[in-house]
């Protein structure tokens, strides 16, 4: 299975990629993870990164479609993966399908965890202050960043009949329940 799941910053997607994954055995690759490992390693990777995620800003497409195209080569992913915070972009949507044809793969479902604007602020704002980039102003600009340049891109997969769209404003159970109905294979 390879399923892309979608959300603004707090819509709770990477507690549904973690319950989805354990559930369908597939690895989970998390873009954001990915940046924040590389910069705490003040890697080449980390330091390209660093100033972006500073501000909230996107990290450039060349890097991280480079990123997903190495990571996507290991074995682990295989037997499938779920990508959470990628793409984020109609531009890195275009590449993912790009390369994956190349191995004659495609992704099945793109899951998106739908939440209004001032729930996902909120949500935001509420959680423990781990991360620099959840301070309110970053927080703002990644929200309108979501809006501006990912919302295009629920069009691009519901166009190819793979939008699985939920509402994301209930229990993680719940949401992760009503996620696995819709993805099931139908018989
Ligand atoms: P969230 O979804 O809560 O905003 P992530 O952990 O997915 O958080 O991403 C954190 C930051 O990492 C983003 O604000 C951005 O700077 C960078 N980033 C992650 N994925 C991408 C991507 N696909 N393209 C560009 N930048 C990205």
């Amino acid at each position: 299975m390879r399923l892309v799941i979608l959300g603004g910053p707090g819509a709770g997607k990477g507690t549904q990629a973690q319950l989805l994954c354990r559930h369908l055995d597939i690895p989970w690759i998390a873009t954001g993870e990915i940046f924040r490992s590389a910069i705490a390693e003040q890697s080449e990777l980390g330091r390209q990164a660093q100033p972006y995620l500073e501000k909230g800003e996107l990290v450039p497409d060349p890097t991280t479609i480079e990123l997903i195209r190495q990571r996507l080569l290991k074995p682990d992913a295989l037997k499938g993966w779920l990508l959470d915070g990628y793409p984020r972009t109609a531009f890195q949507a275009e590449e993912l399908d790009f390369l994956l044809d190349q191995s004659g793969q495609r992704v099945d479902w793109a899951i998106w965890l739908k939440l209004s604007e001032s729930v996902l602020m909120q949500r935001c704002l509420n959680r423990e202050a781990s991360r620099s980039d959840d301070a309110p102003e970053i927080v703002r600009r990644r929200i309108e960043l979501f809006e501006e340049r990912t919302i295009p891109i629920l069009e691009y997969y519901d166009y190819r009949d793979r939008l699985v769209t939920v509402d994301g404003d209930r229990s993680p159970q719940e949401v992760h329940q009503e996620i696995l109905g819709r993805i099931a294979p139908q018989s």
